[in-house]
């Protein structure tokens, strides 16, 4: 059931239409076929439960209501008759007896709907109940101040489950502390998947991964996940104040957020806000809310992972709305702010991974090269060679 629910919602999540690419795509048919689909087991249980209010509660409801009608009707007409009140005040009592029959009606009606939904809610209930049955270890992360947090990957693969490839291939190496690395490749070489290994969102097929003398899956893995700070390519932020969205808590440190954003490029922005870190991002829920942009939405994601002051910063990616300028800025700036955390980027733009210690360049699923700018543009037969020369003609 859990396997069929979480597909399903796949599938769902994968066909919330965006406006602009609904019309521009003409995407109404697709969307209308796969609503179709997914929704075809609801749309009986719906039809049956539909069914069953109209005769159960539909009607008697409309008969009781009428027969309640006619009877205060008899009874106000009756009392008036015997002189228990003026004529006048019929129209009062019978408004009274119908604005009571309606609201019976009415609470019947969201008993009803009560029942319908139960069968939505039920779908969404089961996918939160899907158990995490990957082992969740019990060593304890020590607490270093020095952050001296050392991975190594050993002969790591990784066959993403129902599919015959490897999505990574015997990757062995090693992260010193407090050492920037970037990783470079073409897209579909294994870059994000190598990020979600080392932050144990996946366990390796073959291979194994070693954090100070123990294998990760050793960890606890809630204080494991602990150490890193991710910006995905695919980050939300929550329609919720700016400062929330930053600290990801209930309350926030004011001096540290605004720093930070300020830091990140963010300030100028910042500082037109009116309510600052009160100004609720997105308007979904308050009329308040500020809409921003893709690049902004970034500092803000960027800002975010700098404030949870992890040993580990890993961005995939996270610059890819701004444009070459900003974000050579922005990396340089996030050298300096990242101190002694051992930062991975990933970027396509080789130009902003030239000041890294390491360079890796993956293809394939596999590393190919790793060194230093310098040391792999010497190599003109090598991938990095041809990927820095395949985007410095645009800039030429
Ligand atoms: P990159 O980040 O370099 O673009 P990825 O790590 O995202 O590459 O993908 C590497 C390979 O793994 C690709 O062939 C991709 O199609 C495949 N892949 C990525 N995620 C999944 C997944 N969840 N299930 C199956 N295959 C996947």
């Amino acid at each position: 059931m859990g396997r069929k629910m979480m597909d399903e919602n796949r599938i769902l999540q994968g066909f919330h239409p965006s406006g602009t690419d609904n019309r521009i795509y003409r995407q109404q048919p697709l969307i209308d076929c796969l609503y179709e689909k997914c929704n075809r087991e609801h749309k009986k249980a719906f039809m049956d439960t539909a069914h069953k209010i109209f005769c159960f509660i539909v009607v008697p409801g409309s008969v009781f209501s009428w027969l309640t009608k006619g009877f205060s009707y008899l009874i106000v007409c009756c009392y008036c008759t015997l002189g228990a009140f003026p004529v006048g005040s019929v129209i009062k009592y019978v408004g009274y007896m119908e604005r009571m029959t309606e609201s019976i009606q009415t609470l019947l009606g969201i008993f009803g709907s009560f029942q319908e939904n139960e069968k939505f809610l039920a779908d969404y209930l089961n996918f939160f109940d899907i158990e995490n049955d990957m082992y969740q270890g019990s060593l304890a992360v020590e607490k270093r101040s020095d952050k001296q947090f050392e991975i190594s990957f050993r002969n790591v693969s990784l066959r993403y489950q129902g599919s015959s490839d490897f999505a990574l291939k015997n990757i062995s190496l090693n992260l010193r502390s407090g050492e920037r690395v970037a990783v470079v490749g073409m897209n579909g070489s294994g870059k994000t998947t190598f990020v979600k290994l080392l932050c144990r969102l996946y366990d390796p097929t073959e291979g194994e991964i070693i954090m100070n003398d123990f294998n990760i899956r050793k960890y606890d893995y809630r204080q494991y996940l602990n150490l890193f700070s991710v910006v995905f390519q695919d980050y939300n932020l929550l329609a919720v104040p700016l400062g929330n969205n930053i600290s990801c808590d209930a309350s926030w440190d004011k001096e540290k957020a605004e720093g930070l954003l300020e830091e990140v490029g963010f300030g100028k922005r910042y500082r037109e806000m009116p309510k600052g870190l009160e100004t609720p991002i997105y308007r979904n829920f308050d009329t308040d809310g500020v809409e921003i942009s893709g690049g902004e939405a970034q500092k803000i994601a960027l800002a975010r992972a700098l404030y949870r002051d992890t040993p580990f910063i890993i961005l995939d990616e996270p610059t890819a709305a701004l444009d070459p300028i900003a974000e050579a800025e922005i990396y340089a700036k996030f050298d300096e702010i990242a101190g002694d955390k051992t930062t991975i980027y990933i970027s396509h733009r080789l130009s902003s991974c030239r000041l890294c210690d390491r360079i890796l360049v993956f293809h394939e699923g596999r590393i190919v090269q790793s060194g230093t700018h310098r040391e792999l543009l010497a190599d003109d037969t090598g991938k990095y060679y041809e990927m820095w020369h395949a985007q410095a003609q645009y800039y030429a």
